[in-house]
């Protein structure tokens, strides 16, 4: 075993490939070469680079390596949504969710094994934070489900909060949008965030994607009781910040509402929701909440549900209440856990 591993180049952004090129004494152009064969034509060897020299296919097997995932087990749920497992180098594991539709298909990735934010009502947050995930493992879970089929849209909402790896978040976003990468408009690429506000502030400055955030409450003593990370970072200081990210031209921020039954389903929320985004361009996802073992909250009722939908839609607020996909694989929102159980049925 060598004493310094090599290079992985799926760690890399096109600069910093350059960057790595230009260190082995070649041309610039170089890197954008390898750069497409990478995410373009997936290449997994440095023999396969045709347009590259022996010499330097040779030179870069010592001093570099190409990383890729491939799915331990791939579960398929009655509605058509997919669980990828994916297996980490060392040991770890985390969860992709494809989620299939009539003209496109949705991929939801992970950015952290486990999660620190200790939200109550996601089984992700009960494991806490085991650690962030390499550039090269978040764009690798993109790479292996495209090679098996289309992916349309990419949303950063597996396990994990984006925002708390953000260097590598950063770096796997500019690979994934990159035209000489894998070529996805920013359109189609969404990051969901529990709000952590001064990272939002450089996402923003950093890469243009769709943003989402995990709303969920709407009064501070409720969010804090839900999502611990309100007490460092309040709504209206969240809120400021969403106000000012700069969004993809025409776009609007999504904020996701996970009803939970009597503790922020009543149409006093609803009302306080309609002031707290009114100024800002957004549309609202209402998610039933998914329950899972060892939880006490539960779903809130179908009619309450449809209830604050309906008054949303009253006050023109643009909302969707999410279907529920992947619930009997335990690939719904905030099922994630990273580790396949033994099925009983
Ligand atoms: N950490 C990021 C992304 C992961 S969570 C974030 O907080 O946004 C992705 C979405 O799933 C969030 O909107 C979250 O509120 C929602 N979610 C988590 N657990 C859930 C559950 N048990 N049922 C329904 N939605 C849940």
């Amino acid at each position: 075993m060598s004493i310094m591993e090599n290079a992985d180049l799926k760690n890399l952004t096109l600069d910093q490939l350059e960057s790595f090129i230009a260190g082995c004494g070649k041309e610039r152009y170089r890197a954008r070469q390898i750069f497409k064969w990478l995410y373009q034509k997936d290449a997994t060897t440095f023999e396969e680079m045709s347009n590259l020299s022996k010499e330097f296919r040779r030179e870069l097997e010592h001093t570099a390596q190409i990383s890729s995932l491939v799915p331990e087990v791939v579960e398929i749920s009655r509605d058509g949504s997919m669980k990828y497992l994916f297996r980490l180098a060392d040991g770890n594991a985390v969860e992709s969710v494809l989620i299939p539709e009539e003209d496109r298909s949705t991929l939801c990735i992970s950015s952290q094994v486990g999660c620190a934010m200790a939200c109550e009502f996601c089984l992700t947050g009960t494991f806490k934070l085991a650690r962030n995930l390499t550039t090269a493992e978040i764009v690798n879970q993109v790479c292996a489900v495209k090679r098996e089929t289309e992916v349309r849209n990419i949303v950063l909402m597996g396990m994990g909060e984006p925002l708390a790896n953000l260097d590598n978040v950063i770096r796997a976003l500019q690979i994934i949008t990159s035209p000489d990468g894998m070529q996805f408009s920013t359109r189609r690429v969404t990051v969901s965030t529990a709000g952590l506000v001064p990272e939002l502030d450089r996402l923003g400055n950093a890469v243009t994607v769709n943003l989402a955030v995990s709303l969920n409450a709407t009064t501070d003593e409720v969010r804090s009781r839900l999502m611990p990370i309100n007490r460092k970072y309040p709504l209206r200081e969240l809120l400021d910040a969403c106000k000012r990210y700069p969004l993809p031209a025409r776009r609007m921020i999504t904020f996701e509402y996970v009803m939970i039954k009597g503790i922020n389903d009543t149409l006093e929320d609803a009302k306080r929701l309609v002031r707290l985004i009114s100024n800002i361009p957004s549309k609202v996802n209402l998610i039933p909440f998914n329950e899972y073992d060892g939880c006490s909250l539960s779903k809130s009722d179908q009619e309450t549900i449809d209830r604050f939908h309906r008054y949303l839609l009253d006050k023109h607020v643009t909302v969707i209440t999410r279907a529920s996909r992947g619930g009997d694989i335990s690939a719904a929102c905030g099922q994630l856990r990273g580790k396949l159980e033994k099925r009983t049925d």
